[in-house]
């Protein structure tokens, strides 16, 4: 565990890891659906490192074991193969709901199970959390703040995208999603899924909190998940073409996966029930993004460009004050920093013959 990066690698031994002595009566029980993926691998990190036991519930359909290699068999932590899609019964105190693809390729490559997912899953957890009376925090997503114009989209071209009706997007914005469209099975599965959450809250009284998350990146994101971060760091480092989709000038805010950690924690020990923002503000047209990456990859490779995808937002960043006022929280790691990190992690990756 490296105090500045708060990476760990999995090649470390097991009783390097400083996992923190709780009294009986702080430590808490505490469930992560998705926790084998990039974030909820991260979260888990955390959560025991601060001395907490943790249960994870995965179908592995995006996570890997290889990600929580580093727990398994220490007594605070279990590992259980599960598709949130069916009920389980566990006692905990909090559950974190992170299950759900969160990737364009990977959630378009099944949209009925993404949708089944995010409703039967998010169904089943808070019926878990009613049941035991468990604090529950849903993962939602800035893609319900998106915006498409959808008219145009049908008549005039299938290229033609909106923008957020309000930018930078606050919590207060609704959001206006195109419900037909290919990043609908998401979308819209956070969108009901954040409507079951306020649903079980006032009906049934289940304690819960809401995160709408910006696009997030680090160690142990998918490389061929298609993201643009991973996309663009691998074939950087691979001395490919650089693929920029539509002119580059769509924008996107970049958040380093432990800014997010901090906030996920941060937010489900307030007493705050409303959704709150997590992400970055630095906002990065595509094309300056790639810049950024050639430079830090110190790579010469070219620029291609490619058609841009159906139903591409063209800005996204994130107004964080809420967050900062509510929690405290605002990022800490620089993006290019951040970057760096992810660079090392991908050539290490690269290295050891494992990607
Ligand atoms: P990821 O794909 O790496 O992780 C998702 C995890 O959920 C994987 O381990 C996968 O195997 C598991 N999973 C998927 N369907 C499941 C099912 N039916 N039953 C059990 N497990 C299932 O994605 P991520 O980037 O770590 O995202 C985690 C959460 O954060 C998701 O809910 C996502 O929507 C949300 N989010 C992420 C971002 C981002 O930029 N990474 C942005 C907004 C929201
Ligand atoms: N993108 C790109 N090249 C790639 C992958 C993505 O130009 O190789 C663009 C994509 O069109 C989008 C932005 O980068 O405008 C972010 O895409 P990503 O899939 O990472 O996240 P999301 O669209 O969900 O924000």
């Amino acid at each position: 565990f490296d105090s500045t990066t708060r990476t760990i690698s999995y090649l470390q031994p097991r009783s390097h890891l400083p996992v923190k002595s709780l009294q009986q009566g702080e430590k808490k029980r505490i469930l992560v659906t998705g926790g084998a993926g990039f974030v909820g691998s991260h979260l888990v990190d955390r959560l025991m490192l601060m001395g907490h036991e943790v249960i994870v519930l995965d179908n592995f359909f995006t996570g890997r074991k290889n990600n929580l290699a580093h727990w398994i068999s220490h007594p605070n932590f279990e590992l259980i193969r599960h598709d949130v899609v069916d009920p389980f019964l566990i006692e905990v105190d909090q559950i974190y709901h992170l299950a759900c693809p969160a990737s364009p390729p990977h959630y378009q490559y099944n949209p009925i199970k993404t949708v089944k997912t995010s409703v039967m899953g998010t169904i089943n957890m808070l019926g878990l959390a009613k049941r035991v009376k468990a604090r529950f925090l849903l993962t939602s997503t800035s893609g319900m703040y998106n915006y498409y114009d959808y008219n145009f989209y049908i008549y005039i071209s299938t290229q033609v995208y909106g923008d957020p009706e309000e930018h930078p997007q606050a919590e207060t914005y609704w959001g206006h999603v195109n419900p037909i469209g290919p990043r609908a099975c998401y979308d819209e599965g956070k969108r009901v899924a954040e409507t079951l959450t306020y649903a079980y809250m006032h009906q049934d009284n289940v304690d819960v909190r809401v995160a709408r998350i910006f696009n997030t990146f680090g160690p142990r994101m998918n490389e061929n998940d298609g993201r643009v971060v991973s996309n663009f760091i691998m074939q950087a480092l691979k001395g490919e073409e650089l693929t920029i989709y539509g002119d580059g000038l769509q924008t996107r805010s970049f958040q380093y996966v432990h800014d997010l950690v901090d906030g996920m924690i941060l937010l489900m020990n307030t007493d705050y029930m409303e959704p709150v923002n997590l992400g970055n503000p630095d906002e990065y047209t595509i094309r300056e993004f790639a810049e950024l990456i050639r430079s830090e990859v110190n790579s010469s490779c070219k620029i291609k460009s490619l058609p841009a995808p159906t139903d591409d937002p063209k800005k996204r960043r994130p107004d964080i004050s809420r967050a900062e006022q509510i929690l405290g929280w605002k990022p800490r790691w620089p993006v290019k920093q951040g970057i760096g990190e992810t660079v090392k992690y991908f050539q290490r990756q690269m290295e050891a013959g494992l990607i």
